[in-house]
């Protein structure tokens, strides 16, 4: 039996070899009588299981030995101030507006500091991206907020911007809650990361955070000990009780990264290849359809992971859907500030799903075209 095709935003579709690995494992994790959710977060099954988990990242992702991997809980919007709390000091912070998850973060982060927009696509709707060499940035800022890939609009930017080119010494916060993964990250660029694990490398419950050392123990005193950076990575992410089950079932997700095969590639550089290949299918097929279907997104700017599209006649839409779902294509409705369609392609979603999900624009194009 296949599974549907699941294009779900968030939480999103998983390896299946993942699902089945946490079948397996449900009733009893290797020999130790227990479940993983039934384990003492303190114990040495659980401990193991958190070490690998890590090990999985920091190897994939090839994460410098001076940035620490968390596991906090809160989600990418608790960041939203978890972040100030940490890094603002209560000085400058400069935002750039991308779509509606910078517009969030650029909120909450005024509850903590004094917020500056260096610059924004709001003006076409979320279409492009500001070149960074037109950002407005402050000289004092306590860091500078990207969302790397809005979710939503569907903005992705492909290269990190290089602040240190820019003549900025503030370092670079990014959000990559949906593009975790799915390529290689450039770390010289960035101060700190973060991003929930149910867009892309894991269940909903876990959010990772990235953080460089020297950007420990600026907290303000208001600031949860909980969300306490520095209080966290001394207790290696068990300052109280972790979601120990989101942090398995991630580990296990980067493990199967690691076996991705694609194109003569493996692990990482495949998954990326894969990506290029899966978003390059969808956008030739919508841009060739005559305008039946639509992606308003500038050609640079265009996410490979959420493709978010719209058909000429939107009467279409729900037929579009209900024949999609009998065809085993889920989740394909876009984000209701949006409208339209939105097809995610994170790294559990194979090229077949693509293909199929293109078969169906094709065929429902001619019945209605
Ligand atoms: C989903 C998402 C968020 C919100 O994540 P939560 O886990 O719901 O807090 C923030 N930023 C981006 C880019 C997202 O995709």
């Amino acid at each position: 039996m296949t599974r549907p095709y699941n294009f779900s935003p968030g939480p999103a579709a998983l390896p299946e070899a993942v699902l089945q690995r946490c079948a397996a494992e449900m009733l009893d994790w290797r020999g130790s009588g227990m479940g993983v959710m039934e384990m003492s977060h303190r114990g040495k099954e659980f401990l193991a299981i958190h070490a690998a988990a890590k090990q999985h990242i920091r190897d994939l992702l090839q994460v410098p030995d001076d940035v620490h991997i968390l596991f906090l809980q809160g989600g990418a919007l608790a960041e939203n101030a978890i972040v100030p709390m940490n890094l603002s000091q209560g000085g400058e912070v400069d935002v750039v507006v991308t779509g509606s998850w910078s517009v969030k973060s650029r909120a909450e982060a005024r509850c903590y500091a004094d917020v500056h927009t260096a610059a924004s696509n709001e003006a076409d709707g979320h279409t492009t991206l500001p070149p960074a060499a037109t950002w407005r940035l402050r000289e004092g800022a306590a860091y500078v907020h990207v969302c790397s890939n809005e979710t939503i609009h569907g903005v992705e930017m492909h290269e990190l911007p290089d602040l240190k080119a820019l003549g900025c010494d503030a370092p670079l916060v990014a959000d990559i809650s949906s593009h975790m993964a799915s390529r290689p990250i450039d770390w010289s660029r960035l101060g700190l990361a973060f991003g929930g694990a149910q867009k892309n490398v894991g269940p909903a419950g876990v959010t990772l955070v990235f953080v460089r050392d020297h950007l420990l123990g600026r907290a303000l005193d208001i600031c949860p000990s909980a969300f306490d950076f520095k209080t966290v990575a001394a207790n290696d992410s068990m300052f109280n009780t972790p979601p120990t089950w989101a942090i398995y079932v991630t580990g296990l997700v980067f493990e199967w990264l690691h076996g991705v095969e694609y194109a003569g590639l493996r692990g990482l550089a495949a998954v990326e290849r894969r990506n290029a290949d899966k978003a390059a299918l969808l956008y030739r097929f919508i841009d060739g359809s005559g305008g039946f279907y639509r992606n308003p997104v500038a050609a640079d700017a265009r996410s490979r992971m959420n493709v978010p599209f719209f058909l000429q006649d939107e009467r279409l839409n729900e037929p579009f859907l209900a024949e999609a779902k009998s065809r085993g294509l889920l989740q394909l409705k876009g984000h209701k500030s949006v409208g339209g369609m939105r097809a995610s392609l994170y790294n559990a979603m194979p090229l077949e799903g693509v293909q199929a999900l293109v078969d169906h624009m094709k065929d429902f194009a001619a019945r209605h075209g």
